[in-house]
């Protein structure tokens, strides 16, 4: 099983991340990708991964701490990336925190895809709220010669129909294990078994049954027994199909 999107790196892991690696290891998680969010927790994500055999990372800027971006500073740490760097990400929009900022966003979001390619790395992606422009830059990309995933994926069904079409990868987080979350089920229940997989986005968005808590990687599993009930299919064999489309995709 693949948590292809976790932050370990998160100041909540500081006290107990050797911890949460051993329980995720035992309990059968066979890899995960601790994903950056500025700069520092870039260079952290790269630290735990270096003492960590099945610990991968991605590095990135996300909207929400666009103005310190720098392009020079991102492209240091892609040049002196280590074998386990596989993505570019997390970047995006995000229109719920912030949308005075929307040039400032999109300007760079598009440099970050530009670091990716040129580095020939998927990129993942953050977007809340700001479906519209991110539809129109993402047409201007596609096709995403090494990879693209939209993660904790929170649009419509006709919204992720659009962007497979694309190329681009949807991933579920513990959202899709709450109840009241009918549009996410449809999503999950109709969309081809080969364009998607899962993620816990921890220490945010625990899956039931254990929502409330902090959330880490070993949890993931939980997102792939919903799934595989709303599609009233196999877990396990569900989780080869999955594991088999990430590692594909990260090239783990
Ligand atoms: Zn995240």
């Amino acid at each position: 099983m693949i948590d292809t999107h976790c932050h370990l790196n998160d100041a909540q892991f500081d006290n107990d991340v050797d911890l949460v690696i051993d329980r995720l290891t035992s309990g059968g998680v066979e890899a995960v990708v601790c994903v950056g969010w500025d700069f520092k927790s870039s260079v952290k994500a790269r630290e735990i991964s270096d003492l960590n055999d099945n610990v991968y990372y991605a590095i990135g800027v996300h909207p929400d701490e666009c103005d310190d971006y720098n392009q020079f500073e991102m492209e240091d740490l892609l040049r002196l990336k280590s074998s386990k760097l596989v993505a570019v990400g997390e970047i995006g929009l995000d229109y719920y925190h912030n949308k005075d900022n929307k040039f400032r966003q999109m300007e760079v979001f598009e440099s970050q895809i530009s670091l990716a390619n040129k580095y020939k790395l998927p990129i993942i992606i953050h977007c809340r709220d700001a479906f519209g422009d991110m539809l129109t830059i993402l047409k201007k990309y596609a096709p995403f010669k090494y990879g693209a995933v939209m993660h904790c994926y929170s649009g419509s069904l006709e919204y992720a129909k659009e962007i497979i079409k694309l190329g681009i990868r949807i991933s579920f987080t513990g959202s899709v294990t709450f109840k009241n979350a009918t549009n996410l089920h449809e999503v999950a229940k109709n969309i081809p078994l080969d364009s998607f997989f899962f993620e816990t986005d921890s220490p945010y968005l625990t899956p039931e049954p254990n929502r409330g808590k902090r959330n880490e990687p070993i949890y993931v599993f939980d997102v792939a027994k919903a799934v595989a009930k709303l599609r009233g299919i196999d877990e396990d064999k569900l989780i080869e199909l999955t594991d088999k489309n990430a590692k594909g995709f990260f090239r783990i």
